[in-house]
């Protein structure tokens, strides 16, 4: 026997109903993102794998052995996205946006590929809908993103999720922090894992993102980033601060807290469910600043902050059954007879154009049938016509909720369904 036909491990289909969920949690992501200015951009699934070696870190888990790469058929090194800010930024200075305008909004969503290990809540691919802003230093809009991830999350009646905030300062903090971190973690080398041993040198950071529990014991007790913030840094991070307080963004600072790109400089965030679905894949939600990142990847110098929100874990703590979200069929059309489904098919396609959901039976079913297939799809209204209907010009009407029927002129249709489903 052949093998069975299996999707990529880590990889799963969306089948109704859960994808009608799913396009309710889109739609509420799009409407609250426009609603603050942001405009769309899409950029291809993969890139030269370069980018992302440059732009998220060589010493990252992602880089070092999570992306999905190969060479196409030209010999060039591909790899499909990992994340979506590499691309965004790519886009942003392969277009020149910067001249044409002081400031950019702009969001994504789309599915991104790393091979990790699986979890609930972690996939080979997943989606994310993110948010880069280009052109603001000013430490309001961290706060605003973290208001507006708030209030999205809010709407879409998802319950305790906090917001963590810190700073990993600016490149000059960093030099001073990276010494004090790498003197404390070279004290504790011995309950270390293999990767954060090797990486000790390179990137001391790397260390406190360590999901393992040893690395996570010892960064409990790591010296804290904040400590080491020069006068700038500590400036800005005020300005989060009190801007997120006007805001009333329930957060607190995280000082342990680190992201795993390397591009991340000043503020960063999370956004955690607490408790329920998610065990410890609870962060909804990562953002922060990397001001330096453009002009790594040889764009002009600008400041730039983001975010990036796992559509996955969304769904699991927006409250509500898949079915739930399914808009459901405002008429189902039954009908005996080929004149009378030639009525129907015609019909359908009329009720449709005033605005209704309608469906039918194209197989030559039994009128019992046909009505099973309408109760199951829940179907607010049934016309039902037979051969002498159609010769006398009526039809029934079913309200289904009531369970009654009466025989209506076929002329009258459509004001009576409109009055029927107002
Ligand atoms: P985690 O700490 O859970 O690995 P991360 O720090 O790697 O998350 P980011 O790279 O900042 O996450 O991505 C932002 C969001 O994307 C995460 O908060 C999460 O909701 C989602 N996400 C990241 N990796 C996965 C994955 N493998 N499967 C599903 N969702 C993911
Ligand atoms: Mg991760």
């Amino acid at each position: 026997m052949a093998d069975r036909l299996q999707a990529v491990k880590g990889m799963n289909d969306a089948l109704p109903p859960e994808t009608a969920k799913w396009n309710f949690v889109e739609r509420r992501c799009r409407a609250v993102l426009e609603s603050h200015g942001y405009r769309e951009i899409r950029t291809p699934l993969c890139e030269y794998t370069q980018l992302f070696a440059r732009s998220i870190g060589e010493a990252t888990d992602i880089v070092e052995k999570e992306m999905y790469t190969f060479d196409d058929r030209d010999g060039r090194s591909l790899t499909l996205r990992p994340e979506g800010t590499a691309g965004v930024v790519r886009a942003y200075i392969e277009h020149s946006i910067a001249k044409s305008e002081p400031v950019s909004r702009w969001y994504y969503i789309g599915p991104m590929y790393r091979h990790e290990r699986m979890q609930k809540g972690r996939y080979r691919q997943f989606t994310q809908v993110g948010c880069e802003v280009f052109g603001i230093a000013e430490p309001t809009i961290d706060a605003e993103l973290c208001a507006m991830l708030a209030a999205l999350l809010q709407d879409l009646g998802v319950q305790n999720v906090t917001c963590y905030v810190n700073s990993l300062g600016r490149g000059d903090d960093r030099t001073a922090y990276r010494e004090a971190l790498t003197a404390y973690l070279e004290g504790h080398v011995e309950e270390l894992c293999e990767d954060c041993r090797r990486r000790l040198g390179q990137s001391p950071l790397r260390v406190l993102d360590c999901k393992v529990a040893g690395c996570a014991a010892v960064a409990a007790n790591a010296p804290a980033i904040l400590d080491h913030l020069g006068e700038a840094s500590r400036a800005h991070f005020d300005g989060v601060r009190r801007a997120l307080e006007a805001l009333e963004v329930r957060y607190e600072v995280d000082p342990h807290m680190v992201r795993g790109l390397d591009y991340y400089t000043g503020t960063i965030f999370e956004l955690r469910g607490e408790g329920g679905t998610l065990g410890s894949q609870n962060a909804i939600c990562g953002g922060g600043r990397y001001d330096g990142l453009v002009e790594q990847l040889g764009g002009p110098a600008t400041p730039a902050v983001g975010f990036a929100m796992g559509l996955e874990r969304l769904a699991l703590v927006v409250p509500g059954e898949p079915e739930t979200f399914e808009p459901g069929l405002d008429v189902f059309l039954a009908h005996h007879g080929d004149e009378a489904r030639l009525w129907a098919l015609t019909t359908a396609e009329r009720i449709r154009r005033l605005g209704y959901r309608a469906d039918m039976d194209h197989r030559q079913s039994s009128m019992k049938t046909q009505l099973k297939r309408a109760d199951r799809l829940h179907a607010r209204l049934v016309l039902v016509a037979g051969e002498q209907e159609i010769a006398a010009r009526k039809v029934a009407l079913r309200d289904m909720a009531s369970g009654t029927q009466r025989e209506i002129a076929a002329d009258d249709l459509d004001a009576e369904i409109k009055r029927s489903l107002a």
